[in-house]
């Protein structure tokens, strides 16, 4: 029996575009071998291209010489280090929090913070380009949902007179990981607030890259310290390890780390995951020129695209260069891998079906013929189509 998926898998393998799971090797910043030969890696987390540090891989090192390659146990039983508390301690430093807990993964973590806020009957209102993390929390935690249309904060409020009397969670992420554009968190945490609803924020592609909340200046979203529940992240993007943390009051916090099924049930991270983020944390704040060459390679590459960069946020490092269907989405990626890099073709069901897209990040470490190359090679594949799109 053929599915459509395997159908359509098929279909992309025999025309040479099928895009995934290839086995890259690491060869130096956004470098990668693949099949032998040496690609510009245009798609990578690494935003701020952290991965190699000579201090952070030090102190994974170190940590696996001290305390071995596994805890032994998950996070309420033998699995909790010195070094996670201490982690801990720094997000919430960061994030201006009473308190923080840290979960294997970022998925976890969402997982973990709807577990503790929302629970059965809980109306969840999340915007309609969160993560599938966030869908599966708010599945996972009984929580019915509500979507409302992206980075609408009047009709999140509109939505949210529907659940007048019940109790409400609105999910945002920060940064939008497929669209690359921020909340309008100052209007979203007003709504919410108005509700009576609990604000979360996944801040995933945020981190390292937006001033924190605790920024002199008052963060990116000059937010008040209440404003926002629980600040859900990931150690896998600009801090470069695995893991997720959820940022909260201290209440919020000892609940989580009671009913969160994944801090409960599955392996506590390992000592050099948690000793490489913690390390990453100090060596982005000792080293804030990696977030301002970030944000000069954002603006040199949306100036040579041809298409235009549309109303894009110069802060964020996610750019989707859209097309009109997944098919083409796949030739892109294919015609820029011929010209040297590699870059992500993200097709439905991933996205909706008239938003396929290449989602191309841009790291800090990206020199000037770098991004000339990913650019021009982008305007070289548009000049092949019928109608360049917009
Ligand atoms: N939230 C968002 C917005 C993400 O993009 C991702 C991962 N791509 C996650 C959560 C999950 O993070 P992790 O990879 O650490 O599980």
């Amino acid at each position: 029996m053929s599915t459509l998926l395997e159908t359509r898998l098929a279909e992309t393998r025999a025309r040479g575009v099928y895009p995934y799971n290839q086995p890259l090797t690491r060869s130096g910043p956004a470098r990668a071998l693949l099949d032998g030969r040496e690609y510009l890696v245009g798609s990578s987390y690494d935003y701020l291209s952290l991965i190699g540090h000579p201090a952070i891989e030090r102190a994974a090192a170190e940590a696996i010489a001290r305390g071995g390659t596994a805890t032994g146990g998950v996070r309420l039983l033998t699995g909790t280090t010195p070094e996670h508390l201490a982690l801990e301690r720094r997000i919430a430093a960061l994030y201006g929090t009473e308190d923080c807990v840290t979960f294997s993964s970022g998925y976890f973590a969402n997982i973990g913070a709807m577990a503790a806020v929302g629970g059965r009957g809980t109306a969840a209102f999340v915007d309609a380009l969160c993560h599938r993390s966030v869908i599966d929390a708010c599945t996972l935690a009984g929580a019915r949902m509500h979507r409302f249309r992206h980075n609408d904060a009047p009709h999140l409020r509109e939505r949210l007179a529907d659940a007048a009397g019940r109790r409400a969670v609105v999910f945002v992420e920060s940064v939008y990981s497929m669209d690359g554009d921020l909340a309008p968190l100052p209007g979203i945490a007003c709504a919410a607030h108005a509700a009576g609803a609990t604000l979360l924020v996944d801040d995933a592609h945020g981190l390292g890259v937006l001033a924190p909340p605790t920024d002199p200046a008052g963060g990116h979203f000059r937010l008040d310290g209440a404003d926002v529940r629980c600040w859900v992240g990931s150690l896998s993007k600009a801090v470069p390890s695995n893991g997720g943390f959820v940022a909260t009051d201290a209440a919020t916090a000892d609940r989580i780390r009671h009913v969160a099924a994944p801090y409960i049930f599955s392996a506590a991270a390992t000592p050099s995951a948690v000793a490489a983020a913690a390390c990453a944390l100090e060596v982005m704040e000792a080293e804030p020129w990696r977030r301002q060459a970030l944000r000069r390679n954002v603006a040199a590459f949306l100036a040579a695209l041809d298409r235009g960069a549309g109303a894009h946020p110069a802060e964020s490092p996610i750019v989707p260069v859209h097309y009109p269907d997944d098919d083409t989405a796949l030739a892109a990626a294919a015609f820029i891998r011929d010209r040297g890099a590699l870059v992500t073709p993200i097709v439905s069901p991933a996205v909706g079906p008239r938003r396929p897209r290449l989602r191309i990040c841009i790291n800090a470490a990206h020199t000037p013929d770098d991004l000339a190359l990913l650019a021009e090679a982008v305007n070289a594949f548009d000049r092949t189509l019928p109608v360049p799109p917009e």
